[in-house]
């Protein structure tokens, strides 16, 4: 009997992708990881190893070097991929735009050309919410009008057109773009989560850092938004339940056709203040704040109508705020420095 064909999961030592591994191994699957550890640590995947008692195959390869990764495609023959691998950081996108543009838009076009050439047509995307803009309508619905506000949400908007034109080109292609709202939160071991290089950028993993006395206090980007308490609310979803809807994604593939993009929310938001007082309830300490002014290109709100994912995928997310903050709350406490700081 010849052993399955592996699932090819690029960017999989990072965030998600190390917990979307981990479910994949646990589920059975082989698991072959392409990453180039620019903003990962090969820990992440020795502990999915161990937490899983199953290994992914991981080369470190670039997706910019389109030799190297056709030849690690060549060897494995992966049945489908699951595409992570990106640069994410919005500020840092309009300071290095053309850089932002190269990594994620060429490093895509060289991953679909390696997998044509092996006959591998079924590929899971990450996307975001960004590609939503300053929607109007609460809750989105994968039909909202398409905008981006910076260079890191052009470079998603540009591949989910892209995947599209292949899609409509090829008619066996398969692509689900899963437009991520906000992933928070670490698997309930401790062991993996999130580990943001310098002062964080995004919400929880700042707010894990004060409350763990690392940071003197959270600065709030606005009180004066149009929404309950004038914080800005978002849709935060566990990367638990996130990782769980790639492998629905794969699940999926067989009764969808061309590209299908769908959200993956929990349909419900939460205000910064909320989070705050909930990561306060988990970890029994206060989290001092002060009100700035807004960020640039921040929206007031955004949340997930989730209803397309139920629909296509039979997923929906199960995970509370307090079960995402108790989750990253465990993985700061027992990571302070991340992985780098471990022995
Ligand atoms: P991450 O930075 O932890 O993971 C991305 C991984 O890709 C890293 O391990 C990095 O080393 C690798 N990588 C980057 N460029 C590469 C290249 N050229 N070749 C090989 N490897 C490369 O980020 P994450 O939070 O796990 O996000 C995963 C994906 O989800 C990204 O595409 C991101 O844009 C998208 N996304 C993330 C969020 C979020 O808030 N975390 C929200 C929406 C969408
Ligand atoms: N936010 C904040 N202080 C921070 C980081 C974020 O007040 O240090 C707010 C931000 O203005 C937004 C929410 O928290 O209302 C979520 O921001 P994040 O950067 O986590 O996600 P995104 O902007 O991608 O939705």
């Amino acid at each position: 009997m010849t052993s399955p064909r592996p699932i090819l999961v690029t960017g999989g030592a990072g965030y998600i992708g190390s917990h979307t591994v981990l479910q994949l191994l646990e589920a059975g699957q082989r698991v072959v990881v392409v990453d180039n550890l620019c903003n990962a640590h090969e820990e992440s995947l020795r502990r999915v190893a161990e937490l899983s008692g199953q290994q992914p195959t991981f080369h470190q390869v670039d997706l910019l070097d389109a030799a190297a990764l056709g030849a690690v495609i060549q060897q494995h023959r992966p049945q489908a991929a699951i595409h992570f691998a990106g640069l994410k950081a919005v500020g840092e996108s309009s300071q290095i735009p053309i850089q932002y543009y190269h990594n994620n838009i060429t490093g895509t076009i060289h991953l679909l050309q390696a997998l044509a050439a092996v006959n591998c047509r079924q590929l899971v995307f990450s996307s975001s919410a960004t590609v939503y803009g300053d929607a109007q309508e609460m809750p989105i619905t994968e039909a909202a009008p398409l905008s981006a506000t910076n260079a890191y949400g052009r470079t998603k908007l540009f591949i989910e057109h892209l995947l599209a034109d292949a899609c409509i080109a090829d008619p066996e292609m398969k692509v689900i773009c899963l437009r991520y709202f906000n992933p928070v939160g670490a698997h309930p071991s401790g062991r993996i989560g999130e580990d943001p290089n310098g002062i964080p950028n995004n919400l929880m993993p700042f707010i894990t850092q004060v409350a763990v006395g690392r940071r003197p206090h959270l600065n709030i980007f606005g009180n004066d938004y149009p929404t309950p308490d004038g914080t800005g609310v978002r849709d935060y979803i566990h990367v638990v339940d996130l990782a769980a809807g790639h492998l629905a994604a794969l699940d999926a593939m067989d009764r969808i056709s061309g590209c299908e993009a769908i959200n993956l929310g929990t349909g419900r938001g939460y205000s910064v203040l909320e989070v705050l007082r909930a990561m306060e309830t988990a970890s029994g300490r206060p989290v001092p704040y002060e009100i700035q002014g807004r960020r640039r290109g921040d929206v007031a709100t955004s949340y997930a109508d989730p209803s397309k994912a139920q629909q296509l995928l039979g997923w929906q997310a199960r995970r509370e705020l307090s079960e995402m903050c108790d989750d990253a709350w465990r993985w700061q406490q027992s990571n302070p420095l991340g992985y780098a700081g471990q022995p």
